[in-house]
């Protein structure tokens, strides 16, 4: 039971925070004082002696009470640190807590559902956040206490050098009718606007033009693992065209132009080139070996780690900016008049 109270409990505060931060009520930047780390380790290690305390003596009530308050404020403190693009990686281990949590309320009320689902629930969890981690080439450790995002992980790769260069919707409607292989790299901004239908229906209009079309799909695009393979899905886009990173990357050198539709982190190419960058290591989709890049996007906005991308510096680098679903319908209509 203690086990189950204790970890319920940081999970129910750690959820709001979690929910307050992605909600903007609370900023979504990890908030960090000095000396955090050791003070939630001590924390921590306070409440689990409590918890062993009360495992001799379950009587007691004021253990119990302050175990509980503890577990409350640890929750709060555990959340607070972490940057918004680990956001996901935090949900699913709370998630995977809560499912701890039911399992051990199960044995309390010896329920086989409660167990057998909790379990699930909590292995599946702590699973999937490790995929991600894995994917976003970063420790849990380095998740859990490296307050990704913060000022002090970003300074240091501000200040980018150059100009973005904007590119006109008619010349890009040419480039595409006329290239041999194009390359649609979805990121999150394809999800926020839904323009995944019409990201078909454009590569529809290509394929009928005899361009070979195929879609890069990165791991961590968009907010949880296999994001965008559910959203191209959805709109029926072939299996056969969707190309994980290690077979499309080979492809770009020879592709003419890779159309990024909200994509940003993970097409940044520091974190190949620049050792000092905070996501330095994370495999990306090298794009920016194509003959030509377009990118799709509102405006200057950075990619979810809040980091500079040179991408969009780069000379064969254009800018097509707009909501994503507005820009594609307006290049389905121009291609076709290509
Ligand atoms: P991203 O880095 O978050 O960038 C998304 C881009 O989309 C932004 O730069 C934004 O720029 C643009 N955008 C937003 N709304 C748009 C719209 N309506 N139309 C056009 N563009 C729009 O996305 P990403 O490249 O997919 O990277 C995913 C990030 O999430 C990575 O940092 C990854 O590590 C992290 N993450 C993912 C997972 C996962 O499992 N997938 C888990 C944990 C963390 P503007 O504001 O200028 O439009």
């Amino acid at each position: 039971m203690g086990f189950e109270i204790m970890l319920g409990s940081l999970t129910t505060t750690g959820s709001l925070i979690a929910f307050a931060k992605l909600q903007g009520i609370v900023p979504g930047k990890p908030l960090v004082y000095r000396g955090q780390n050791i003070f939630n380790m001590l924390l921590l290690a306070t409440t689990i002696g409590l918890f062993i305390y009360l495992i001799f003596v379950p009587t007691a009530v004021v253990p119990f009470y302050l175990m509980l308050t503890f577990a409350f404020v640890f929750g709060v403190l555990l959340v607070l640190p972490i940057g918004s693009a680990d956001m996901p990686v935090v949900m699913s281990l709370l998630n995977s807590y809560a499912g701890l949590a039911s399992a051990a309320t199960g044995f309390v009320l010896s329920n086989n559902v409660l167990i057998i689902a909790g379990t699930l629930d909590g292995f599946s969890g702590f699973i999937l956040s490790i995929l991600m981690c894995r994917a976003m080439n970063r420790s849990m450790t380095n998740v859990l206490f490296g307050a990704f995002g913060s000022a002090a992980t970003v300074a240091g790769v501000e200040g980018q050098q150059g100009e973005m260069r904007e590119v006109g919707l008619e010349d890009v409607a040419v480039q595409l009718a006329y290239a041999n292989q194009v390359v649609f790299v979805p990121g999150y901004g394809m999800a926020t606007a839904q323009a995944q239908h019409v990201v078909r229906e454009l590569g529809d209009s290509l394929e009928k033009r005899g361009v070979t079309v195929k879609y890069g799909i990165h791991p961590v695009a968009g907010r949880m693992p296999g994001h965008m393979n559910v959203l191209l899905a959805e709109a029926n886009v072939p299996y056969s065209s969707l190309y994980e990173l290690e077979q499309i990357n080979p492809e770009f050198p020879t592709t003419d132009i890779v159309v990024v539709i909200g994509a940003n982190d993970v097409v940044n190419p520091d974190a190949r080139d620049n050792p000092n960058s905070p996501i330095a290591g994370m495999p990306i989709l090298e794009v920016d070996h194509a003959k030509s890049v377009v990118v799709l996007k509102r405006g200057q906005g950075k990619g979810f780690s809040g980091l500079e991308n040179p991408l969009f510096f780069k000379p064969n680098t254009g800018m097509l900016y707009g909501d994503a679903k507005d820009s594609l319908t307006k290049l389905v209509g121009a291609v076709q008049h290509a």
